[in-house]
């Protein structure tokens, strides 16, 4: 027998991502299962993906340099700090390689997003997980993980799948108390909905880094969120110069595709559109939190447009709930690859579909 290539040793302790069911096409499906927008994008961005149909033979601009600008415009950024990514999980991706290889150490949370972990084995590091108190991230837990051969730390605020959240105070003693070579990577996915007085999405802490020349802090946010648009995959990197040289060596020459960029800026030029999807799930999140309350859930505390609830019946009454609620066309996301078996999480809908969400589960409860 010949030796056949081997992968990674690493590769093989990825458990390849579940992405949330979509339903099978038949009947009316209200998918609360991956946090998408409940109003979808603007519908300016169908114009300007109209427009750019005519250009189809012509490669994109590579730099996404409109776009790049036009982040900047709208979040007060200097475009030169910014790259966008396929998406933000690509530039996930790119920082465990560029930040971290084999014999290296990746920290996230215990509950944090599944992507750092598929990222960091596929680079050949390790990833070690520190503790949660209360499902929320333990920035001691954090800094009692880190060894010296730690090279990144992961954090997603508000985190997801948990919905929970650490104050500007807790994200920059965790910067202060590093050791000033570990990387910082802020996963600012549910910035926009994040409204809460004590939120930063991250901003100043890259500031900072870019001021003192630390450089050791960068922002990612993404389009797949608050502006609806999951489907074209668009993500953005805001950080220092040596993070953006390296991510620029090593993306795609061509990562964003011109009907992806075209329709982020039309998103982005349509504000008034994105404040009424926040407003909603401003207006819908503390209804759903309070009706599955009232049910008999557990609720964590959210700043995104989903929550983690936990069924006091455990794993099986959060299995049959799903399975019974997905018979009747309302999708949610089980979270047991993250060690939640006895939670779903639940994406915040429309008025009517969580009106609908709500008087399914009542069905459960009675
Ligand atoms: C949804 C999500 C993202 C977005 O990923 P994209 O690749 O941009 O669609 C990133 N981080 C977290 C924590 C998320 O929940």
């Amino acid at each position: 027998m010949t030796q056949k290539p081997a992968p990674n040793p690493k590769v093989l302790h990825i458990h390849p991502y579940v992405p949330g069911e979509a339903g099978d096409g038949g009947g009316r499906i209200i998918k609360l299962a991956s946090n998408e927008s409940a109003l979808g994008p603007s519908p300016k961005v169908r114009e300007a993906i109209e427009v750019e149909l005519g250009c189809l033979a012509r490669y994109p601009d590579g730099s996404s340099t409109l776009l790049r600008q036009k982040i900047g415009e709208v979040y007060g950024l200097d475009h030169k700090h910014i790259v966008c990514g396929n998406g933000s999980e690509q530039l996930i991706a790119y920082l465990a390689q560029i930040y971290a290889g084999p014999g290296d150490q990746v920290i996230q949370s215990e509950f944090g997003f599944i992507a750092y972990k598929i990222a960091t084995l596929a680079a050949g590091a390790d990833l070690v997980a520190a503790r949660e108190r209360d499902y929320t991230t333990d920035v001691d837990a954090i800094l009692a993980a880190v060894t010296e051969k730690t090279k990144i730390v992961f954090l997603a605020n508000p985190n997801n799948p948990t919905g929970t959240w650490i104050p500007a105070s807790e994200m920059g003693r965790l910067r202060d108390k590093l050791p000033a070579h570990i990387l910082l990577v802020l996963d600012a996915a549910y910035a926009d909905y994040a409204g809460e007085k004590e939120y930063q999405a991250g901003t100043e802490l890259v500031d900072a880094a870019i001021a003192t020349g630390a450089e050791n802090v960068c922002m990612l946010r993404t389009f797949s969120k608050i502006y609806g648009l999951a489907a074209l995959r668009i993500g953005w990197c805001y950080g220092p110069e040596s993070v953006i040289d390296a991510l620029n060596r090593v993306r795609g020459a061509f990562n964003l595709s011109t009907l992806a960029q075209a329709a982020a800026i039309a998103a982005l030029d349509d504000q008034d559109y994105m404040e009424k999807v926040r407003r909603l799930n401003n207006e819908q999140l503390p209804r759903v939190a309070s009706g599955l309350k009232k049910l008999g859930l557990g609720v964590l505390p959210s700043a995104g447009n989903f929550v983690l609830a936990k069924f006091p019946g455990g794993v099986h009454q959060a299995r049959r709930v799903f399975t019974d609620l997905k018979k009747h066309g309302i999708i949610l996301r089980p979270v047991e690859g993250y060690r939640l078996a006895e939670f779903l999480r639940i994406t915040i809908g429309t008025a009517e579909e969580n009106g609908l969400l709500l008087k399914a589960l009542g069905k459960h409860f009675k």
